[in-house]
């Protein structure tokens, strides 16, 4: 594939090495994004968070002033030639408001990335989701994030579907009520929603005879289609060499053959 590229422009949803489950570093993603054409790079490694024990999944809170520092290097070495946002992904949780905070005063932004919801004081695996009771779960807790004002965009947000490798026709009008819900909260907040190119990378699976991904989930954006809310391609890159692969290109056409417009690039201030 040639490396540069006409259609994207910048990525806000970049992991690096400190996660325990990416390669490359900071620069390493810069060299890639000014190789490709980018006007806009954005970092949001998997923030530490002592409130969640996987360790194997995040940075080390030890790990953060090197991710900072690693993000200021970069910034000053290679400014004019690309603006570096300062990001991080993270799970909102009500009784952690102040981490939220506290984050973003060294901080650009931060996205939201739900991979626990908290279920009678439980926290369970977003990717266990199954039950009605359990996604109601998700979307309220996502809304209940998208309200905070603390979230830029909202990272794979029908990732809730995952599991249903069909919808129930009689769980239907309640499945796309509860999207329409956090769409209608997105769009009120002003909050952008990301068709996640790493759902993408996961496969696709045939379903009575019809090819989809198990996210992006069609039905899901084709509600987003018919609202005004703003949407976001991201890469969810894990690898500097995925910054701009087949998948990215592959959700591009996805948001095309569903009539949805996307940034090109977001506004932080
Ligand atoms: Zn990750
Ligand atoms: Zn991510």
């Amino acid at each position: 594939m040639n490396s540069k590229n006409n259609i994207i422009k910048s990525n806000y949803h970049t992991h690096t090495y400190l996660c325990n489950h990416a390669d490359g570093n900071v620069e390493d993603y810069v060299k890639k994004a000014i190789e490709l054409g980018f006007s806009t790079l954005g970092m949001s490694d998997h923030a530490p968070f002592i409130f969640l024990k996987d360790r194997s999944v995040r940075m080390g809170i030890e790990d953060y002033p090197i991710y900072l520092k690693d993000l200021d290097d970069a910034i000053r070495k290679y400014s004019n030639q690309i603006k570096i946002y300062k990001g991080l992904e993270i799970e909102y949780f009500r009784s952690q408001k102040n981490h939220y905070k506290h984050l973003l005063e060294t901080l650009d932004y931060l996205i939201l990335g739900q991979h626990y919801v908290e279920i009678n004081n439980r926290l369970m695996s977003v990717y266990d989701v199954r039950t009605l009771d359990q996604m109601k779960a998700y979307v309220k807790n996502v809304i209940e994030a998208i309200e905070t004002g603390y979230f830029k965009f909202i990272c794979h947000p029908d990732i809730f579907l995952l599991n249903l490798k069909e919808i129930n026709p009689n769980d239907k009008e309640e499945i796309m009520y509860l999207s329409k819900l956090l769409i209608e909260a997105a769009e009120k907040n002003g909050v952008a929603l990301e068709i996640n190119a790493n759902g993408i990378r996961r496969g696709k699976l045939i379903i009575k005879g019809e090819v989809r991904y198990q996210y992006p989930r069609k039905e899901f954006w084709e509600l987003v289609s018919k609202s005004k809310v703003k949407v976001i391609i991201s890469s969810d890159a894990h690898h500097p060499d995925l910054l701009f692969d087949e998948a990215m290109i592959e959700a591009y056409n996805f948001a095309r053959h569903l009539g949805i417009e996307v940034e090109e690039e977001l506004v932080i201030d």
